[in-house]
């Protein structure tokens, strides 16, 4: 792979043209004016240098794109819409690379509303899919604070996760198939949205997750499932996390599984959000040491009945699960959402975590996943060792999945910068492999978890995906210094 030096402009100069020809002048930014918004990830921590930001309009384009990129051996970086938390789409440091944003492939293909699929291509953000979904009295179940900007390209890329993997699955579980531009230029379509095909190795599974290193997605077919007719959202404090996994099972078990969200809200981050945001009321009078978003939905007609009081139905099941739980003492307190709005608002404080943490100040995060039996010792263990370091805990975490969001930032008295996070880092990720979990849950490996991967990933399965890389990006152009940890 090429690593362009500012010698080597009439290479970049021909390269440039010739990207032109493929998506015209309008679509291929130079100018660092054009291109900074592009260079620079969510976190801010990331930056790097772009040749070109090209935007083609289909598929072909992308093709011709990789194949010109790959003649001149000039690394190309998929990017979708820039939500990504692990510098994944932005071109690492000294690497000046083409960047390939797939937004204007942002069209909605079909819908199949018997079928329930729809074919979606890269640059559909979530959010849109959502509209176009419920338009036909479907959901597109994936969900989470990024919907407004990230692409479902994207979120295929890293597999992403979100409030409703405990009951619809990740990004993977919701694909039925793709359309994919491999490293060498060549198309591959397999958009036929069969449910049942053992035709051999599932490419479709490989580029899922794959963060844009094996090759671009372009479009992709997804399941959809009926709107709920009736949802119940609440607000709880339990006596302690053992106690919010058996909670969770009681409710599975009582509802028949339409557990949509189990989000785990500690009584510091809870108050993180309600100082960042103070527009925003405190789910409840006393305030949960260990609190949980729950919400649970039906698509039965009769769930959605409204009774005498103008209650309705569903709810006041849960309700009654909720007293019975409150009288076991498993709950100690609730709230209940009785109107769109309440739930919303809920919902609008569990999705401002990310931005009331960061407005907080530095912080340091894991996306880490236990089994559900471990995760209340983890983080009892890490609680601990963290306060006593001078860190300030502020988790947030898809419980029912087993997936927390675990954040530190300065506890008050600490100076951030005098903080050993190099140490909590390693009593961190020692405990969670003891207790065996995952060091990244739902947003991938990028440049920021190299050295992590580097370190905790089983050699094995390191060697097997970089023989996979090499047979399909032999030449290590498609977003080269991601995912896999430098060989030396
Ligand atoms: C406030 C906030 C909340 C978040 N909450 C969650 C959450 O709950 N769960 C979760 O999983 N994530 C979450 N994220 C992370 C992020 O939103 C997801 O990772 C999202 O899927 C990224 O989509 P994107 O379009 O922004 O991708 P980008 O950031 O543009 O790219 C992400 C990666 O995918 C690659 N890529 C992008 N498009 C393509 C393509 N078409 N083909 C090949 N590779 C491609 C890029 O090269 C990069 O490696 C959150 C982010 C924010 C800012």
């Amino acid at each position: 792979m090429t690593v362009l030096s500012p010698a080597d402009s009439a290479i970049t100069d021909q390269l440039i043209s010739r990207l032109r020809d493929i998506v015209g002048a309008e679509n291929t930014l130079t100018q660092d004016a054009d291109t900074v918004a592009y260079t620079t990830d969510w976190t801010q921590q990331h930056a790097g240098a772009a040749i070109a930001v090209v935007r083609p309009a289909n598929t072909d384009e992308v093709s011709a794109i990789v194949r010109l990129c790959a003649a001149s051996e000039v690394a190309i970086v998929p990017q979708g819409g820039r939500t990504g938390l692990c510098g994944g789409g932005v071109p690492i440091a000294g690497q000046p690379s083409v960047i390939l944003s797939l937004t204007r492939m942002n069209a909605i293909r079909s819908l199949d509303s018997e079928g329930r699929t729809v074919v979606a291509e890269a640059g559909v953000v979530l959010e849109t899919l959502h509209e176009r979904a419920l338009e036909h009295g479907l959901i597109f179940p994936l969900m989470f604070g990024a919907k407004g900007s990230c692409t479902i390209g994207g979120n295929l890329s890293t597999n992403a996760g979100g409030s409703n993997v405990v009951r619809y699955g990740n990004t993977r579980e919701l694909c039925l198939g793709i359309e994919a531009v491999l490293p060498d230029g060549s198309v591959i379509n397999a958009l036929t949205g069969l449910r049942k095909d053992n035709t051999g190795y599932d490419l479709k599974d490989l580029l899922i997750g794959a963060e844009g290193t094996l090759g671009i997605i372009t479009a992709a077919v997804f399941k959809l499932f009926p709107d709920p007719a009736a949802r119940a959202t609440a607000f709880l404090s339990v006596t302690s996390m053992d106690a919010a996994i058996g909670i969770l099972n009681t409710i599975q078990d009582r509802t028949g599984g339409a557990v949509e969200a189990f989000e785990y809200m500690p009584r510091q981050t809870v108050d993180a959000i309600l100082n960042a945001f103070p527009d925003m009321r405190p789910p409840l009078q006393e305030p949960a040491e260990t609190g949980i978003l729950l919400e649970v939905a039906s698509s039965r007609p009769a769930d959605a009945q409204v009774m005498e009081d103008g209650s309705v139905r569903f709810q006041n099941d849960l309700m009654d699960i909720l007293a019975e739980l409150i009288e076991e003492g498993f709950v100690l307190d609730a709230m209940l959402a009785r109107s769109e709005q309440q739930r919303r608002d809920l919902w609008r404080m569990r999705e401002s975590t990310l931005e009331a943490i960061t407005g907080f100040g530095p912080s340091y995060h894991l996306d880490i996943s236990l089994p559900l039996a471990n995760i209340s010792a983890f983080i009892e263990e890490i609680d601990t060792a963290a306060r006593e370091l001078g860190f300030l805990p502020l988790t947030v975490g898809h419980l029912g999945d087993g997936n927390l969001h675990y954040a530190l930032a300065a506890a008050e008295g600490s100076v951030w910068e005098e903080l050993p996070l190099e140490k909590i880092g390693t009593i961190a990720y020692d405990a969670l492999i003891r207790l065996n979990g995952s060091f990244s849950a739902e947003h991938g490996i990028g440049q920021s978890k190299l050295q992590v991967m580097k370190k905790l990933k089983e050699p094995a399965q390191i060697s097997a995906m970089r023989a996979i890389k090499k047979a399909l990006d032999p030449l290590d152009i498609m977003n080269p210094g991601k995912l896999l940890p430098p060989e030396i």
